[in-house]
Formats: C-alpha cells, sequence, structure tokens
C-alpha cells in the first residue's frame, strides 16, 4: 500500500506536467548501485534527426532541479540544431553528482551503457564537467558519441569554430547595422576571455578593432592581453565602456535591465547562453535602446557544428568552418526579419527554427 505522504509529494511535482510543459518526447533515469551513477537523459524533438547534446555532471541541490535543467537545455537544443541547419533534434544528459569524487572509468562506461541502451536516439557529448577522456570511456561502450580526441577520429575542441561562429555573427549585426561588416577600427569590449572569448579576441585583433577585456582570472587576462595587445577593464566597468559591441562570452543573463541601460554599443553579439535575463522584458529594452542583439543560440551554434561533423563520420575541420560560416547569411536574414516583423531577433529566431521543424515534419509524413 503507498503511504498518503508518498502519494502528496508526487501530487506536488509531477514528472509528466513538466515533461508535457515544454514537449519533451522521452525522459529517462539512470540508476547503477554499484558505481553510484544518477543520470537523467532527456530527449526533446527528434524530427530533424537523432537528439544530440552534451552531458553536464553537477552537484544538483535536488532531484528535481536536475530534472528541470535536463528539459531546459535539452529544448535549447532542438531549437539550436534547426536554425543552424542540422539534421539533429534536441536532447542533453545531467548526471548528478560532485565530478571531482564521483567520477571513474566505470562510473562513466556504465553512463555509457545507458546511451547504447537508447539505441541512437541519443548522443552525447561534453559540457560542463565532462572532458574528452569521459567521452573515451563512453566510446567503449557506445558508438552514439562525439567530442572524441582528433587521435581517435573526433574533432576535439569546439571552441576555435564555436568563436569562429561567433565572429561571423558579429560581423553580420555589424553589417545590418554600419552598412559595412568591416570591424576595422570598432572597439568591442569581450567579457569572459576563456576558450571561445580567447579564440574571438584573435580574430577581432587580426581584422584590426580595438578590444577590451575583462574576466575573473588573472592568468587568462595577462596571456590574452600580452598575446593580442588587448585593452584590460574592470569586471563591472565592461558595461559602461564606450564601445561598438559588446560580447558577452562568459554567463548568462548579463542583459538585464541594469545592464542594458548602462549600455553604450550598437551591437551585442557573444558566445554566452541565455544572454537576455528576461526574453521578452529585455528583448524590447535593446530594441528601444536602438541595440542590435545577434541572438546567441544561432552565433554559439559552432560547437554543435563541430560535433555535428564528426557525427557525419571522417571529421574534417574544413566541413565544420565551412557550415559555421552560414551562420552569416542566417543572422542577416533574421535581424531583417525582426525589422520587418517588429518582433525581437530573439523571437525572430525562434520563429525560424520552429519553421524547419514543421516544414521537414511534414516531409517525413511521406515514406
Ligand atoms: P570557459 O570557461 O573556457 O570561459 C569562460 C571565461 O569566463 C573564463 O575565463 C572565466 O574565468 C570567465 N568568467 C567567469 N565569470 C566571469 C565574470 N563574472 N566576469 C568575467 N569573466 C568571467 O568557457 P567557454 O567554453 O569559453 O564558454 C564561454 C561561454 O560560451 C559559456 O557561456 C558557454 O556556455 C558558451 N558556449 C561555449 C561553447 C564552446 O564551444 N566552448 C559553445 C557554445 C556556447
Amino acid at each position: 500500500m503507498i503511504e498518503s505522504n508518498v502519494l502528496e509529494q508526487v501530487e506536488q511535482f509531477s514528472i509528466f506536467g513538466e515533461v508535457s510543459k515544454l514537449g519533451h518526447e522521452q525522459v529517462v533515469f539512470c540508476h547503477d548501485e554499484p558505481t553510484g551513477l544518477k543520470a537523467i537523459i532527456a530527449i526533446h524533438n527528434t524530427v530533424l534527426g537523432p537528439a544530440l547534446g552534451g552531458t553536464r555532471m553537477w552537484n544538483y541541490a535536488s532531484d528535481q532541479e536536475a530534472l528541470v535543467d535536463v528539459l531546459r537545455l535539452s529544448r535549447g537544443m532542438t531549437f539550436k540544431a534547426a536554425i543552424s541547419g542540422l539534421n539533429l533534434g534536441g536532447g542533453k544528459a545531467v548526471i548528478i553528482g560532485d565530478a571531482k569524487k564521483m567520477k571513474s572509468e566505470a562510473f562513466m562506461r556504465r553512463f555509457g551503457r545507458f546511451v547504447e541502451s537508447l539505441g541512437g536516439r541519443y548522443i552525447t557529448a561534453e559540457d560542463v564537467n565532462t572532458k574528452t577522456r569521459d567521452m573515451e570511456y563512453i566510446a567503449m561502450e557506445t558508438n552514439h558519441v562525439t567530442g572524441l580526441p582528433e587521435s581517435m577520429g573526433g574533432g576535439g575542441d569546439p571552441s576555435p569554430v564555436t568563436a569562429y561562429g561567433t565572429y561571423v555573427g558579429m560581423k553580420a549585426a555589424v553589417k545590418k547595422v554600419y552598412g559595412s561588416d568591416s570591424l576595422a577600427g570598432k572597439k568591442i569590449s569581450v567579457q569572459g576571455v576563456g576558450q571561445v572569448g580567447g579564440y574571438l579576441v584573435k580574430h577581432l585583433v587580426e581584422e584590426g578593432a580595438t578590444v577590451y577585456i575583462t574576466d575573473i582570472s588573472e592568468d587568462r587576462l595577462k596571456y590574452i592581453s600580452q598575446e593580442y595587445k588587448a585593452h584590460v577593464v574592470g569586471q563591472d566597468e565592461i558595461y559602461d565602456l564606450d564601445v561598438d559591441i559588446y560580447a558577452p562570452c562568459a554567463l548568462g543573463a548579463t542583459l538585464n535591465t541594469n545592464t542594458i541601460n548602462r549600455l553604450k554599443c550598437k551591437v551585442v553579439a557573444g558566445a554566452a547562453n541565455n544572454q537576455l535575463a528576461d526574453e521578452v522584458k529585455h528583448g524590447n529594452m535593446l530594441i528601444e535602446k536602438g541595440i542590435t542583439l545577434a541572438p546567441d543560440f544561432l552565433i554559439n551554434a559552432g560547437g554543435l557544428i563541430n560535433v555535428y561533423a564528426e557525427f557525419l563520420g571522417g571529421y574534417k575541420a574544413e566541413l565544420a568552418y565551412q557550415q559555421a560560416e552560414k551562420i552569416y547569411d542566417t543572422c542577416l536574414t533574421i535581424l531583417n526579419n525582426a525589422e520587418v516583423q517588429h518582433i525581437t531577433t530573439q523571437e525572430a529566431a525562434m520563429q525560424m527554427a520552429l519553421k524547419r521543424i514543421e516544414d521537414m515534419g511534414k516531409v517525413k509524413l511521406a515514406y
């Protein structure tokens, strides 16, 4: 007999309620007693192809928090793949626990067996707290894994391709606003000069831009400023700079009421995910201030494009860069659509992604 307090808890949090709210196809809970593995794999939508998305390991405060995170992240992957013209669906996995203490060969291989059990409906890759080495362990149990080292036929570190996509997306936004896509002489601030931010600064400086950088890591600041002659500014000062372009490449939600009021730039184009704290409110605030936002989930899709090139087999970096180059045209189309329809660029990007999924869904109806 089920105890009444258990029933009460079940009523308060409905798993199917959460799953159906965002329209997921399948959610798999994985548990393994010997290794202590607890993971959730979420497949949001497979209309365009198998669901590809990284595995994040995080010490979530509760199972509920982990579920909400994996549902939100997997849905985001659906739209990122769709807008990038890839034949991939959206998926993601989260492993609950402390990556420093729990990860081992057995732990990751057990996770790999769960990925294998889905028969290719879900393909994994690296994400926060999972590395190339973990993908190698997963690959011992399944072929449905990307992000492998180049020595194993993989695409290696995706950050250079992500940075390149962000760079061409930025150029498209600059073309829209200034009439020419040249960055020569432009003043650009880059927040976060980690993997992606560092490569982005290189592209910007090579094109003749004046670049201002900030980071919480003194080591990265020192290295990037010396390597590319970029100017170091304070972590908060970055929002008040008199620049043409602001490139958030560290954190999400840096476009909020406080920061938008301070920004003096005409373009925002960076690699960070979920830059708008509130998509509608802050998207509209940017329009009112005359600031053009290059949609983040489009211009940071280079990493996904890179693992897609690996998934197709016979990885070739040129193919990944060619696909990332297309971000320029897509970005320009979205910015034009947003202007014509008087909607935010984020909304215009979502429209385009949804339309592709809808159109391709109809194609697949014919056998
Ligand atoms: P990273 O961890 O290598 O770099 C992030 C940098 O931001 C670090 O140097 C860190 O010290 C700095 N940082 C953190 N908090 C900061 C703060 N408050 N102010 C200033 N700097 C701060 O990560 P990354 O791989 O370069 O990714 C950067 C962003 O791009 C992330 O938001 C990530 O989700 C997104 N992204 C990355 C990829 C990829 O291929 N790596 C793909 C898509 C999206």
